[in-house]
């Protein structure tokens, strides 16, 4: 397990790769970092109310090229964001409530580079992320949270026969 405090070195990497980090940058970095794993870019603009939409949208977009932060696109709806806490690493996304992992198997990588080979051309990255829906929305037998009532009331509206 890598631990979650080799995080906050984010900071660092920016700086080293010669961004500028102005105090707002700064704050919606740092807020990054107590942010739940699949959050969206909507959840961090909520979450830095005193920051303009454009530069929480360009911070994360400097996260991103850093590498710090991995984006998962969505079969449907917003994409998510999570710290990237190891280097190499694939995601498991719950379709149902963004909640992300991440995972390494050395197999997987075995059968991409054997895979790679029988392509033309010279591989320089892949990417692999698994839909699924988690442990906890099945046993909640739902999105994994209490949803909203109204969403609640037209569910069971639906589920009775007409
Ligand atoms: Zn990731
Ligand atoms: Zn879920
Ligand atoms: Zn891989």
């Amino acid at each position: 397990m890598t631990r979650p405090s080799r995080w906050p070195d984010a900071l660092i990497v920016l700086e080293d790769r010669g961004f500028r980090l102005t105090g707002p940058r700064r704050q919606v970095a740092a807020s990054v970092q107590r942010m739940k794993a699949g959050f969206t870019a909507e959840s961090l603009c909520e979450a830095n109310a005193g920051v303009g939409r454009a530069t929480v949208y360009r911070t994360l977009r400097l996260l991103l090229d850093a590498g710090v932060i991995c984006r998962l696109p969505m079969p449907d709806g917003a994409p998510r964001y999570q710290r990237a806490l190891v280097e190499h690493h694939h995601h498991i996304v719950c379709t149902r409530c963004g909640s992300v992992g991440e995972f390494r198997d050395s197999t997987v990588e075995r059968l991409v580079r054997s895979v790679g080979k029988e392509l033309d051309g010279q591989i320089v990255g892949h990417r692999m992320e698994f839909y699924l829906v988690c442990r906890t929305c099945l046993e909640t037998g739902g999105t994994g949270a209490a949803p909203p009532p109204a969403a609640r009331a037209a569910r069971a509206r639906a589920g009775r026969p007409a």
